[in-house]
């Protein structure tokens, strides 16, 4: 299939992810409705491909609160790198509570493996996006100018079990963590991560009042919008609003239809599926 989308959100579905995701993966499929399965390098690749889709890759480092092994960053950048006609860039996540480490590690990835911006999950990862302790981690992303990226509202994960395994959704509430953060780095690129929901208003009113704030929106669909919400993506916020899966939860076969099919305009499209994130992110495709 020819080229439909950037998908700015994508996981892996090979062994390292497996792994780390192991003791998750259990709520993540009952919430999704999906199977988890594992593929080699390769076979990840050819669903990218034949999807038509250029994914920017995310592994994940929640050592500290999860106690699971990272999905390592040199590992996702080579992934990336190998197979430059399915994706597009990669994106660093570092567990801010290694402090100095995530620093360094951070600094390595952008440098020496050409990734393009970090991503954090604040309920994975227990922290609020605003927490001042973690603001030199900040600082060298602006240093090295690469966007960072936060997970907004609920997740699959933990989702519907005993004390949603004990994590916590308020660290993923734009306001005040998001709006915060953006208030104090103000020349930082940040991009909240999925339909914020049940903040979703939340995010609206941040994208409006910060320049330097955009959302992705990965991991649901755009059937279940809101009507307000779909009016901003089709109205006033279209240049602020890029596509994602949260790969591999969701096809992006399904995603790229629904999208097709809940109103939006064919302009409005065109920058969501690719031209915002070319423009946002820097990206040449
Ligand atoms: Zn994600």
């Amino acid at each position: 299939m020819g080229f439909r989308a950037i998908d700015v959100h994508a996981h892996l579905s090979t062994k390292p992810w497996n792994v780390t995701f192991s003791k998750l993966n259990a709520a993540m499929e009952k919430y999704y409705g999906f199977k988890t399965k594992e593929l080699t390098e390769k076979e990840m690749a050819e669903e990218f491909i034949e999807a038509g889709v250029k994914g920017i890759l995310i592994g994940m480092d929640a050592e500290s609160n999860l106690g699971t092994p990272r999905v390592p960053n040199d590992y996702v950048a080579k992934l990336a790198k190998d197979y430059p006609d399915a994706f597009i860039g990669s994106f660093v996540c570092v567990d801010p509570w290694k402090g100095e480490m995530a620093i360094q590690e951070i600094d390595h990835c952008i440098r020496n493996l050409g990734m393009i911006g970090v991503k954090f999950q604040g309920i994975a990862q227990a922290f609020f996006p605003s927490d001042r302790r973690f603001y030199p981690i900040y600082e060298k992303c602006l240093e090295l100018k690469v966007p960072v990226q936060f997970h907004m509202g609920t997740t699959g994960l933990g989702a519907g079990m005993p004390g949603g395994m004990r994590s916590h959704l308020k660290y993923t509430q734009p306001i005040p963590y998001l709006d915060d953060l953006a208030a104090d780095f103000p020349d930082l690129t940040i991009i909240g991560c999925h339909y914020a929901w049940p903040w979703q208003n939340e995010m609206i009113a941040v994208l409006l009042h910060k320049a330097n704030v955009y959302n992705e929106l990965s991991g649901w669909s755009p059937k279940y919008f809101t009507p307000e919400f779909k009016k901003e993506v089709n109205g006033r916020l279209q240049d602020k609003f890029m596509f994602g899966s949260d790969y591999p939860v969701l096809s992006h076969a399904r995603l790229i239809a629904d999208w097709e099919q809940s109103g939006f305009k064919p302009e409005v499209l065109e920058k969501v599926f690719y031209k915002n994130a070319q423009r946002i992110l820097n990206l040449k495709v």
